[in-house]
């Protein structure tokens, strides 16, 4: 089976190159089109003899998932739906923001993680995606965006990118090298539900990445409750498991809290969240429940969440709220379900 051209480092690219004896800027040149000029046809690669084209052709695969649907929300996101060539089918979704463009990118087909809010964890886990496959959403929505720029990407998809780790590593070290999409790695976010041994394997891979965590509850039990796998990743070591990766990383880690109404919104709620937070760098995204007809949480009253954001002002670290986006096209966070 041929390899995929978009699921190699450049260093691995170099090594083929040199083991058919061709020569060392046959490699830039490569690089240039896929990763400048977003050419992944080897037929159009015009700056290479005739016969090297062949020789890639016949080595690498250069398959990109079609763009079945692309719905566009009245706040300007778009969801994109993607066949991969398995014909399972994932979601993305492109967040423009000002200046920012943001790419919400899958890495899984579905999710195994179950919580209760998502609507990707009602499909099951189907596989998890391959490098290319993360890599050319990238690919893909660059050609979309023809002029404009990609700034930011997050693991905020479809899947829980920790549970596909050996493959997100790569893919986002091609998304950061140099002859790659050379994206710094303060614009790119994984967002974990909090897989703690999972935590501790990026933690040494010393990859430079953001890290969110989907954290909701600061009450064992009733993160338990919307999140079943926080029975085997307890609150107290998940807190271990960061303060370990803050050490080592020079980014401050984000808490995304959906508030849900009579739910996480309370007194005691607070209290919990507050020392949670307290001894942690980290920075607090409030986000406010959107109403879904099969699950059974309802938006907080405006009242709520006034006073919930307000309480959290003594806190040191920096809390930011912000509605979700996408969400009547059921692309905001937890409604992705590649139907
Ligand atoms: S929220 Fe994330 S981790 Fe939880 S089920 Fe959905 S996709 Fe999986």
């Amino acid at each position: 089976m041929k390899n995929h051209i978009l699921d190699i480092l450049p260093d691995e690219l170099k090594k083929y190159i040199f083991s058919i004896d061709e020569k060392k800027y046959r490699v830039k040149q490569i690089l240039n089109w896929i990763y400048n000029n977003n050419e992944l046809n080897f037929s159009r690669m015009t700056t290479l003899p005739f016969e090297f084209r062949e020789k890639l052709f016949n080595k690498f695969s250069n398959f990109l998932p079609g763009i079945i649907k692309k719905e566009v929300s009245r706040d300007g996101s778009v969801k994109y739906l993607l066949e991969l060539e398995d014909e399972l089918r994932i979601e993305m979704v492109l967040i423009p923001n000002k200046k920012k463009n943001t790419l919400c990118v899958s890495s899984q087909v579905g999710c195994a993680r179950e919580c209760k809010f998502c609507a990707t964890a009602k499909m099951g886990l189907k596989r998890n995606l391959k490098v290319y496959e993360i890599v050319a959403q990238i690919f893909i929505i660059l050609q979309e965006l023809k002029k404009n720029k990609l700034t930011n990407i997050v693991f905020m998809g479809m899947g829980e990118p920790l549970d596909n780790l050996q493959n997100v590593i790569k893919a986002i070290k091609i998304i950061q090298h140099n002859s790659g999409f050379k994206f710094s790695p303060r614009r790119i976010t994984i967002s974990t539900c909090g897989i703690i041994p999972k935590i501790k394997e990026l933690t040494e891979s010393n990859l430079k990445v953001k890290l969110a965590v989907s954290l909701n509850s600061a009450i064992q039990e009733k993160r338990e409750e919307l999140m079943p796998m926080s029975r085997q990743y307890p609150l107290s070591d998940l807190k271990k498991s960061l303060i370990d990766f803050r050490k080592k990383s020079s980014f401050r880690i984000t808490f995304e809290y959906v508030l849900i109404k009579n739910f996480n919104t309370g007194k005691e709620d607070i209290k919990a969240l507050k020392s949670f937070l307290g001894d942690i760098s980290c920075k607090l995204n409030v986000i406010v429940w959107n109403e879904v007809d099969t699950m059974p949480f309802k938006a907080p009253s405006e009242q709520e969440v006034k006073n919930f954001i307000e309480s959290m002002q003594e806190l040191s670290s920096a809390v930011t709220f912000r509605k979700s986006r996408g969400s009547d096209i059921s692309a905001a966070c937890g409604q992705l379900a590649a139907e």
